[in-house]
């Protein structure tokens, strides 16, 4: 009986004893996920008192609501993002006529589409969406730099041309706007 009796306490301690073993493994284990999760320190300390009062209803609770992605994952994505708009970037193509063209072109050689508005300080070609130039920090006006632009090319048949050509200039810029409208279009697609 005194055998039995020490046989059943030898089991119980060696139960006990994996119990223990298995609990502050998995305390040590969430506490480590968690750190590899999230550079809160709270949250990281919280989610292993979760594991350390609740044991394994605390690692299933915890194992719901962590967050899915490891830090190195994040960052991992947001440089494939990066890569991916860079690549588009890379490749730009005019959205009036689809010629291909630099990245520096203010307007569409071959449609005239403006493709870029130069800075009023500076005067480097901007992207249609910024609102200020990133060299100089002059405030971009919409589009009004590259109407002036625009404007030799209208002004030097205009100096050459008598009062009748004038009058047939008229209807032109109505017919000339609508490209503008197009290329901002494409643009805010991107985004
Ligand atoms: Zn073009
Ligand atoms: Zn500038």
């Amino acid at each position: 009986m005194e055998t039995l009796l020490l046989v059943v306490q030898i089991i119980l301690a060696f139960v006990g004893a994996m119990t223990a073993g298995l609990w502050l493994a998995l305390i040590i284990w969430t506490f480590r996920d968690m750190r590899s999760r999230s550079r809160d320190v709270f949250a990281q300390i919280l989610a292993a008192l979760l594991v350390a009062v609740l044991f394994l209803p605390g690692m299933v609770i915890y194992l719901v609501l962590r967050p899915k992605e490891t830090l190195a994952e994040a960052y991992e994505r947001s440089l494939e993002e990066e890569a991916l708009l860079q690549g588009i970037e890379e490749t730009l193509v005019c959205p009036g006529c689809a010629m291909r063209v630099q990245a520096d072109f203010v307007v569409c050689p071959a449609c005239h589409t403006k493709l870029k508005k130069s800075c009023q300080g500076c005067g480097r070609a901007l992207n249609m969406r910024w609102s200020i130039c990133p060299y100089c920090a002059t405030p971009a006006l919409g589009g009004v730099p590259v109407q002036a632009a625009a404007q030799p090319t209208q002004a030097a048949p205009a100096v050459s041309g008598g009062f009748f050509r004038r009058a047939q200039r008229a209807p032109e810029p109505p017919a000339e706007t609508p490209p503008s409208p197009s290329v901002e279009q494409p643009e805010q697609a991107e985004v």
